[in-house]
């Protein structure tokens, strides 16, 4: 049945990304410092092109095929999410031995390679992509669940687990094309970020966003036309969601970094190449972001003439909740 509720939403402006990981730190604290939810990061920040967290999620199927029929993809292993290895504080830290404490030595962690990206030095390139659980329009966790235990709320569109009904079967972790839902082992259920919910009840924004030093995320409703999140997603149309063909309906919406440096010749002398690919940006947000990224440089543009641009004040705005 097509959701017919208000939804909230989250810009998040990749042109601004510091990659600093407050945003997955001030989660981490608030939701998922208890037993079992060790390797969980309801929100993480991966560098891209890589793997990212769990171990090359992208491949692993999931949301809908053409004819709107949910897809069970492969169930992630625990592995694919790193496992940490003992840290040896006292001996890393006071006697001159090495932090990790671990035999063998890890070889895969969350965040293993970050800032690796891709490309030959000195074109080498990456970028940042914070991610969370999209709050999709048409969910295929909640379509997977044969125990009818993730529902999705009319009043703002947040999608949770029902803990009392969840038996922890795991299909929705395999239909989740992103990877969102994460499987407990300690309480034998399935857990996903919840946007928050006890919070943005009170009007306060997300943890993830409130806490965020670049200041680079926005949240709001869709329908309400004073707020950033609508201006910059359904006016300006220049937040795009991530991965649209998986077909669930992202609610998390992205600003496509604009500002990339250039490739240079070997004299260090600018190509006007741009550094991150535009056919790696269409494998994340489809084809139409060569239109967003041209209309952003627009308006920058715009304003390095002495011009002003509604976009560019948006994306500086300090009024960046309306809730
Ligand atoms: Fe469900 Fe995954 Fe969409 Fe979140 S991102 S609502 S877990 S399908
Ligand atoms: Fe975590 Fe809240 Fe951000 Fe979800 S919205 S990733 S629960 S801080
Ligand atoms: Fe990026 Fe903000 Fe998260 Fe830092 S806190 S990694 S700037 S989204």
């Amino acid at each position: 049945m097509a959701f017919t509720g208000r939804q909230l939403a989250m810009v998040i402006n990749l042109d601004k990304c510091l990659g600093c990981h407050t945003c997955t730190v001030a989660c981490k604290n608030l939701w998922t410092n208890r037993k079992g939810r060790e390797y969980m990061y309801w929100n993480n920040v991966e560098s891209k092109p890589g793997p990212g967290y769990p171990r090359n999620w992208e491949g692993m199927g999931g949301g809908f095929d053409s004819y709107g029929n949910v897809q069970y993809g492969t169930l992630p292993t625990r592995d694919d999410y790193g496992r940490d290895p003992d840290y040896d504080y006292q001996g890393g830290l006071f006697e001159g031995g090495g932090i990790v404490d671990a035999n063998p030595q890890p070889t895969w962690l969350s965040n293993w390679d970050e800032d690796v990206g891709e490309g030959t030095f000195p074109n080498n390139y990456y970028m940042y992509i914070p991610r969370l659980c999209n709050h999709c329009t048409n969910p295929a966790c909640l379509a997977a669940c044969p125990r009818n235990a993730i529902y999705k709320r009319e009043e703002d569109g947040i999608v949770l687990v029902d803990q009392d009904r969840c038996r922890g079967y795991r299909y929705c972790v395999r239909a989740c094309p992103y990877k969102k839902v994460m499987y407990n082992a300690f309480t034998k259920q399935s857990e996903k970020c919840i946007f928050c919910y006890p919070r943005i009840e009170k009007g306060e924004p997300n943890a993830c966003a409130k806490q965020c030093p670049g200041r680079i995320r926005q949240v709001g409703f869709l329908d309400d036309t004073s707020a950033d999140v609508y201006k910059l997603v359904v006016q300006h149309q220049v937040a795009m969601p991530l991965h649209p063909e998986y077909g669930t309906g992202p609610n998390v919406y992205y600003i496509p970094p604009f500002s990339g440096a250039s490739q240079v010749d070997e004299q260090g002398r600018p190509l006007n190449v741009d550094r991150i690919p535009m056919a790696f940006l269409r494998s994340l947000f489809g084809d139409d972001v060569d239109g967003v990224i041209a209309t952003l440089r627009a308006e920058r543009d715009t304003v390095s003439s002495g011009g002003s641009s509604e976009i560019l004040e948006l994306l500086n705005s300090n009024n960046r909740y309306s809730l």
